[in-house]
Formats: C-alpha cells, structure tokens, sequence
C-alpha cells in the first residue's frame, strides 16, 4: 500500500522549520497531514504506472509524493519562490518530477504539458480556486480529469442541482464540461495549520463532449452569467443585459418553451442551451 511520507504533522513542521518557513496564509498554504486523504486524491484520479499529471501548488511535496508513488509522471507548477529549493530536498531522488516555479493563472500550460492526455491533481489554494478551475476548463487542454481538495462549500456549488441557494455560474460551467462528484469530505484537522472552513475531494471527468449542444458557446455562457447575475429578477430582466432587443429575447424563451417569469437559478443547462440555441436562429 502507498504510504506518503510527507503527510503527517510532525514531518511537516519539521520541515518547515528545518527552512525557516512559516505556512503563507496569504497563498492559501494548508499542508495536507493526511497519508488517508493524499490516497483517496490518488486513487480518484486512477494514477497509473507512466500518467502524466499536472499538480497546481506543491507545497512541500505532500501530495506530490503520493502521485509519483504511484507511478505518475509529475509536473509541479509552484508560487512560492522559497519552495522549489524546499522540493528538491523533500523529493529528493524521484526521478519523474518537473518543479515549475511560477502563477499557474500565468502558466502556458499547452507549451509545458504538450499535447497527450494528462490528469490534473491538486490541493488548490482556497482564494483562487474558482479562476483556477475556470481556466482549466475553457481552455480547451486535453485533461481527462481534475481531482482537487476544495472547500467543502465549493464542491456543493460545483455539484449543485438547479433550484437550490448552491446552484449558481460555477455549477453550470463544471457541469457543462466535466462529471463531478464528491469523493470524501475533509475536516480541517487534515491539514497544518488547520483551515478555519470544512474541505472536501472533488473529482471531475471531462465529459468527451459538453452536457449539451449549444451553437455558441460564448453566448451560453453570457445567458449563463447574465441569468445568475441578478437572482432576484425574472428572466427577461434578467437577460437585459446581454443588449440584446427584448422582443428577441421574449421570442427565444417562447420558442424554447420557458416562462419569461421564472428565474436563472431555476434553469436546467438543457434549458440555458435551448434559450442560447433559440437567441442564435
Ligand atoms: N499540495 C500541498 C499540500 O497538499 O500540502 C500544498 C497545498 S496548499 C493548500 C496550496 C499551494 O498552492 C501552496 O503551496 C501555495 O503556495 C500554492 N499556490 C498559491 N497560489 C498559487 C498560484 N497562483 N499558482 C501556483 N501555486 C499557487
């Protein structure tokens, strides 16, 4: 069985200490001291003997070191300009590691990962998890899953259903591209120092081709963020917005059979794909 060395509390400390390091609350530094939860990420990423996996914040190697027990190939792009040198100690004698220093919302990740197939594994910072996700999505990167620690209140938006107070822009993005799915939830008492919120495991496939078929992908995603902009209104206020004339908005929802009454956040992505098909003809 896989045992990370990494994850438990007192090799972490001792290694935070051993280079003057203080965990950065400010780049959302959260250690995982779980060997528990770093092989439930493994194990829901499928890692296979030769995987190419892309890991957002190393940290000090913790679930790093997991992936690459595991027989991953593993590119490791890090903010933090103290911690490469901190790597190459703690990973020391791993052979498949490529330590990358540098914003992974400024990373050319087509020109690092090049063209195969590879898996995304992460214990995302907390304050950019949405752009991170966000970006990874839209750009059109042949990732064939994401498995990342997020907060516990993420996950639930990342896996809402329409109708609900989590069901929001996030939802209908990852639900557009990928197959989410909850795998474990994680108490702060995993990591050091401790989270003050509740995390948990998501995993997301991508889909091979989006839940729906739009015929605009960047006017769905306006009728989206339009549609939960202003929760409250009704969808032809809502839609305003979008400057588009408001008889070919009421035309659009007539034609894709939905009440101009209701609102965004009560929308299937079937229905949000039929009202931007209809807004296209
Ligand atoms: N993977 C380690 C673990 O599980 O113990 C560390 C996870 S910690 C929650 C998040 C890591 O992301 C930190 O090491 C932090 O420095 C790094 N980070 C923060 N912002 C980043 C960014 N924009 N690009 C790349 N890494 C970032």
């Amino acid at each position: 069985m896989l045992t990370p060395q990494i994850a438990d509390k007192g090799v972490t400390k001792h290694i935070l200490r051993a280079f003057d390091l203080h965990a950065s609350r400010r780049l959302g530094q959260n250690f995982l001291i779980s060997p528990g939860v770093v092989r439930a990420v493994v194990e829901a990423a499928g890692i296979e003997t030769g995987d190419l996996v892309l890991e957002i914040g190393p940290g000090i190697g913790t679930l790093t070191q997991g992936l690459l027990e595991a027989g991953a190939q593993v590119t490791a792009v890090e903010l933090d300009k103290k911690l490469p040198a901190v790597l190459a100690e703690t990973l020391r004698g791993y052979e498949h590691l490529n330590i990358v220093q540098g914003d992974i919302l400024k990373t050319d990740i087509p020109a690092l990962m090049g063209e195969k197939p590879f898996k995304v594994a992460a214990n995302l910072p907390y304050y950019i998890t949405t752009p991170i996700l966000l970006s990874l999505l839209e750009q059109n990167l042949p990732i064939t899953h994401i498995v990342t620690m997020v907060q516990k209140e993420v996950a639930e938006r990342m896996t809402a259903s329409p109708g609900g107070k989590d069901y929001g822009a996030l939802s209908v993005a990852v639900q557009y591209y990928t197959e989410p799915e909850i795998v474990l939830d994680v108490p702060p008492s995993c990591f050091f120092p401790a989270p003050e919120v509740d995390s948990a495991v998501i995993a997301c496939t991508i889909r091979k081709t989006p839940a729906v078929a739009v015929k605009d992908d960047i006017l769905f995603f306006r009728v989206v963020k339009a549609s939960f902009g202003q929760r409250r209104k009704t969808l032809s206020n809502a839609l305003k917005p979008l400057g588009i004339p408001k008889e070919k908005i009421e035309s659009a929802l007539r034609n894709a059979k939905i009440d101009a009454s209701r609102r965004g956040e009560t929308l299937s992505l079937t229905e949000f794909a039929a009202i931007t098909n209809e807004l296209v003809n």
